[in-house]
Formats: C-alpha cells, sequence, structure tokens
C-alpha cells in the first residue's frame, strides 16, 4: 500500500487550484473540491493585476510561461488624488535592478484565461483529484490534512475554535471592461476619489478592467442602471484622454472588507488559505498576489522536509501562520491606510495627501520604495 499523505483542498478558485498544482510537486494525494463545476469555475468575468513577486511564484511552479500568452504587461502606473489634484507617474526606470528586465511594473490576466491554464495543468497531473463534494464523499478517504480555500465568506465564523476578525468598509467593488476610442498606453491607473479609489487595469490595445470602488448603496444603484448612463456617468470623472466606446461583457458587484480567519484554537488539521485567510481593500490589486504568498510558503514548510508524514504535520500550522505574519500585516496596514487618508475629503488629511504627492515627485528613492513594495511585496528575496 502506499505511504503517500492524502490532502484535500476545500475551494478550486485561483488560491485552492494553485496550491494543488504546487502541491502536486510533492509526492502526495490532492484531493480539490468545489461547489461549482469546472466550466462555472472557468467562465467568470474576473481580471485580475499580476505583480512580479507572483511571476517569481508561477515561474516557480512552472506556470509563468505557460501564462505569458495571455498576460497584458503596462510599463506605467499613474496615481492621482482627485480632491487636491495631485498626481504621478512611476516607470519602468523606478524598479529595482533585479526587475528592471522584465520591462513591466506588472500584468493583467482574465480570470478565464488563468483558470483554463491551471485545469490544463490539473489535467496532466495524476495526483491531483478533482471531484464534486458529493462524489468525493463517495471515496470513503482518510485525509491527512485540509485546506480550505472557499473564498471572502467564512463558512466557520461563529465557532470558538476560530479566530475570525472583519472590517467592513461599507464600500463595494463594481468591475467591468470597456473599449475605449484611439490607442492607449501600456498603463495603468489609480484614482483616488473621495467617494473611494477607481482602478484602470489595461487588457489589451483599447481594452480596459475598471474597478470602481464606491458605497455599498451607489455601487448597488450603479450596478442596476442602464449601461449607456452607467458609461456616461464613468465617462465624468474619468480623465479627457480616455474616450469611452462601450461597456464589454457584464457588470459585477462584490464587497470589500478586511478580515483575518486563523484556524489557531484547535488541533485540526485545517488551516485556511487565501480569501478565506485573510480579505484587504482591493486598492494596489494586492488580493490574489497575497492569496498566491501563502500558496508559495505552504510549499516552502512542506519541502523543507525530506518527506511528509504525519508527525512532521504537527506543527505546520503554526509554522505557517507564523510565516505569513508579516507580509499580512505590511498589507493590511498598507491597503487600509491608503482608504483612511485617501477615501474622503477630510481636510485634516489633504497635508498629508499633498506632502505624499510631493515626495514621490521630487525623490527618487521614495518612488523606488512605493513601487518596489507594490510589485515585488517583503518575500520576493526569499522566493526561491
Ligand atoms: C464578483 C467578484 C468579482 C471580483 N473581481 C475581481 C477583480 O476584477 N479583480 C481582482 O483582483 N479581484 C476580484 N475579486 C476578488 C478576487 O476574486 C479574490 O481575491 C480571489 O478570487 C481570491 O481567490 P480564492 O481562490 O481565495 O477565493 P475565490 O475566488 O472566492 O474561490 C473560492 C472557491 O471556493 C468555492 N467554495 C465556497 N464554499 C465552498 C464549500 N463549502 N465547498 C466547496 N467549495 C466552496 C467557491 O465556489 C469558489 O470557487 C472579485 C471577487 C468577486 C466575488
Amino acid at each position: 500500500m502506499s505511504n503517500r499523505l492524502n490532502f484535500k483542498i476545500v475551494g478550486s478558485g485561483p488560491t485552492g487550484i494553485l496550491l494543488s498544482i504546487a502541491l502536486s510537486k510533492l509526492d502526495l494525494y490532492i484531493y480539490l473540491t468545489d461547489l461549482l463545476s469546472r466550466e462555472q469555475l472557468i467562465y467568470q468575468e474576473k481580471t485580475y493585476a499580476i505583480t512580479h513577486s507572483t511571476r517569481k511564484i508561477l515561474l516557480k511552479f512552472g506556470i509563468w510561461e505557460k501564462l505569458k500568452p495571455y498576460l497584458f504587461g503596462f510599463d506605467k502606473l499613474s496615481i492621482s488624488d482627485s480632491v487636491t489634484s495631485s498626481f504621478t507617474t512611476l516607470r519602468i526606470s523606478d524598479l529595482d535592478d533585479d526587475i528592471s528586465a522584465e520591462r513591466n511594473i506588472g500584468w493583467v490576466i482574465k480570470h478565464s484565461d488563468l483558470m483554463k491554464v491551471f485545469f490544463e495543468e490539473i489535467d496532466n497531473n495524476s495526483n491531483i483529484i478533482f471531484k464534486s463534494p458529493q462524489d468525493l464523499s463517495q471515496e470513503k478517504v482518510i485525509f491527512d490534512y485540509k485546506f480550505i480555500a472557499t473564498g471572502a465568506i467564512p463558512i466557520n465564523k461563529k465557532s470558538n475554535h476560530f479566530l475570525y476578525f472583519r472590517k467592513k468598509y461599507n464600500q463595494s467593488c463594481l468591475t467591468f471592461k470597456v473599449l475605449l476610442r484611439g490607442n492607449l498606453q501600456r498603463c495603468a491607473y489609480e484614482i483616488f476619489r473621495e467617494e473611494g479609489p477607481l482602478a484602470l487595469l489595461p487588457l489589451d490595445k483599447n481594452l480596459y478592467q475598471i474597478i470602481w470602488t464606491s458605497s455599498a448603496s451607489k455601487s448597488l444603484d450603479r450596478l442596476n442602471t442602464d449601461k449607456n448612463f452607467l458609461m456616461d456617468n464613468l465617462s465624468t470623472i474619468l480623465p479627457d484622454y480616455f474616450k469611452l466606446d462601450q461597456i464589454v461583457g457584464e457588470v459585477n458587484l462584490f464587497p470589500v472588507s478586511l478580515s483575518i480567519n486563523l484556524s489557531i484554537f484547535n488541533s485540526k488539521k485545517l488551516l485556511f488559505v487565501g480569501d478565506s485567510f485573510h480579505t484587504f481593500h482591493p486598492v494596489g490589486g494586492q488580493g490574489l498576489n497575497t492569496c498566491w504568498r501563502d500558496v508559495n510558503n505552504i510549499f516552502d514548510i512542506l519541502n523543507s522536509n525530506s518527506y511528509i508524514n504525519k508527525n512532521n504535520l504537527r506543527f505546520f500550522k503554526f509554522k505557517y501562520y507564523l510565516s505569513r505574519s508579516i507580509d499580512i500585516f505590511f498589507t493590511l496596514v498598507i491597503t487600509d491606510s491608503l482608504i483612511t487618508f485617501f477615501a474622503n475629503r477630510n481636510y485634516l488629511f489633504i497635508p498629508v495627501r499633498k506632502i505624499s504627492f510631493i515626495l514621490l515627485n521630487n525623490f527618487l528613492l521614495i518612488r523606488k520604495i512605493v513601487l518596489n513594495q507594490m510589485t515585488k511585496s517583503i518575500l520576493f528575496k526569499i522566493i526561491k
């Protein structure tokens, strides 16, 4: 009989599925499951910003080259504050030497392209078994470890065995794609507005993904409005050189929160990964990148053992939460501070906002710190 351990991953979103691919490099059986079918998991209208730390993680797991045809890179990042009329543009020259050769600050990818490549990878791995929860329950397998990657809605928050913290921003995020007239440069935009940040991510020469944060009620009104009216509404707040042509595909709404969910007060062999472990405000496009850094740490901890057995899994949970604490703390503080200072018209914060842009526009070192922290995170050097 095989001595291989059985690991179960509940949730096959981008976190659960990358975790299955990463763990398949180890000598394990991986059982991956989701409430949704393969088609439902693939065909979703989401788009993700990809950072340099993610590039390194995907390279490590042999996925980067396969994703390359579907990635759209951007070499400029425009940051502006509509309340103080301040702006700056970060460029390739602001990147650290170890990443500047990539000639991109970041990349953007459609969810469906990402998931197609991921599922092809699963099909080529005999030790990943993807099944519905019903089919999996027929298997009579005893699982040696369970990973919960079920996304932002917690499945256990009422239990005393888990530590759950959540801050609601009373904001929601509206996402949709727009076609623009004319040829735009490969530039991403983060526009700080009184109601919340508005991000524009380039997906093609004249296709942009809009990630528009606002109060929950305003976002809902915009979701229910006519597409032409929504486009007119957006045109009034975009810089003049954006000539909107039409909205493409669906308009979606997703809730925005800051949350931490830890499974520490119990001896259960389970832990949380990705959005089910932590959620952040989408400002700065850190969400999924942070989820994939969880996957990287899980792989590293397990891979540091010459072989994986029940004994060395005993302290696995604590090693994992400890190894993720600094990165998650930084991401939490940075995203939350950006919202506290830049998503309002509070006159007390105006000097801080103006000074931030003066510093960014006049000091190369400050520009470098901001841009490289955003795209590399504090983990870049230790991702091997
Ligand atoms: C509508 C929407 C639009 C978004 N758009 C963007 C965007 O444009 N850009 C961006 O950067 N981020 C976006 N986000 C956030 C981004 O999707 C998440 O940060 C990212 O998907 C986290 O990945 P995950 O795999 O951890 O969780 P998820 O992607 O949420 O995946 C969780 C999976 O678990 C499954 N699941 C849930 N409960 C169970 C259960 N009990 N048993 C089995 N399976 C279960 C779900 O079906 C799902 O497939 C969006 C989120 C939503 C909800």
